[in-house]
């Protein structure tokens, strides 16, 4: 490619970026509303894709703002996702429900959030349903303190993130020899949605443990070391098509910018100055690096080219 036609080409690298949004998720939306013999999922994806798309879109007219506007999108459609899914209709999005579902024997909106957010969009956007859906997520990214930013972070151990989803599955396949939300639904004495309690329960065990070990061991601590849903998608994000990639000219002084803007502890430096694009399971692609770098010297892209 040469360097003059950076400025068309980089327009083509952002609209392929829109239009695989719209793409993928508009046949998933097709394949699981066929399915699940059910229009509503066909109108569910197609308006994250579309969301997406739009947000994409902004950020690429309004890169100095990005951050901003990718927060508020994670914001409305987690919030969304929340208290239309969870609240509304029972959807249960944490990662035990899949255990409760598959030991008694139900397919809920947990195996199809695994396969669509953590196995298919990671080979496209690696681990991006963090930075751009997750409601925990967003809510850890706003929680950071002051000691997110002092090298305190602990560095995620793999044995301590596989024990951690190997622990939620054993616990949920013992607990659901006597109780399993899954199969109970509502107590018809009581009135109370079990999956409803389950998920809100999980939720604000998530959150406590997230605000007692940030202070600890620094910012997104349960996502970076013990959630089991990046555990699981990150193996799969090293394949992705969409990095962060190194700027081939770039003219990166090793200043550590983008080091200091990652909450997820990846060494952007070290990949930038080896000219490698970054492929850290941890990487969420929310672009705070790039967001940080005062010499463009990196860019989510699905391969490296040159600037003018
Ligand atoms: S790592 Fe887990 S909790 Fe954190 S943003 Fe991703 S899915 Fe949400
Ligand atoms: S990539 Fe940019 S922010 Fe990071 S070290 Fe190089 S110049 Fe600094
Ligand atoms: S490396 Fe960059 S894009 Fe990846 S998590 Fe860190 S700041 Fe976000």
């Amino acid at each position: 490619m040469k360097v003059e036609d950076f400025a068309k080409t980089h327009r083509r690298i952002d609209y392929l970026r829109i239009f695989l949004f719209i793409a993928i998720f508009l046949v998933v939306g097709i394949v699981v509303s066929l399915l699940r013999d059910n229009s509503l999922y066909l109108l569910l994806f197609t308006s994250i894709g579309s969301g997406s798309a739009i947000v994409e879109f902004l950020k690429m007219y309004f890169p100095d703002i990005r951050q901003h506007i990718r927060i508020t999108f994670q914001i409305i459609v987690g919030a969304s996702l929340l208290i239309f899914l969870t609240y509304g209709v029972g959807v249960n999005f944490q990662f035990s429900q899949l255990f409760f579902d598959a030991s008694g024997g139900v397919v809920t909106g947990a195996l199809i959030q695994l396969l669509v957010a953590r196995i298919i969009i990671p080979l496209f956007y690696g681990n991006m349903f963090c930075s751009q859906v997750c409601w925990s997520g967003v809510a850890f990214e706003l929680m950071k303190n002051e000691s997110s930013c002092n090298g305190i972070m602990k560095p995620r151990s793999n044995f301590l993130a596989w024990g951690y989803l190997l622990l939620v599955v054993m616990s949920v396949l013992v607990v659901s020899q006597w109780w399993n939300p899954a199969t109970n639904g509502i107590d018809i004495k009581t009135g109370l949605n079990e999956r409803r309690l389950l998920a809100f329960g999980e939720i604000i065990f998530v959150f406590f443990v997230s605000y007692v070990s940030i202070s600890h061991w620094g910012s997104r601590s349960y996502c970076r070391l013990l959630c089991p849903f990046i555990t699981i998608s990150g193996v799969i994000s090293r394949f992705s098509l969409y990095k962060i990639r190194p700027v081939l000219n770039n003219d990166c002084v090793g200043c550590g910018e983008c080091d200091r803007a990652c909450q997820m502890n990846v060494k952007v430096s070290t990949s930038i100055l080896n000219k490698e694009p970054i492929n850290d399971s941890s990487c969420i692609l929310c672009e705070r690096c790039v967001s940080a770098c005062e010499f463009d010297c990196l860019e989510m892209a699905p391969f490296k080219f040159k600037k003018k």
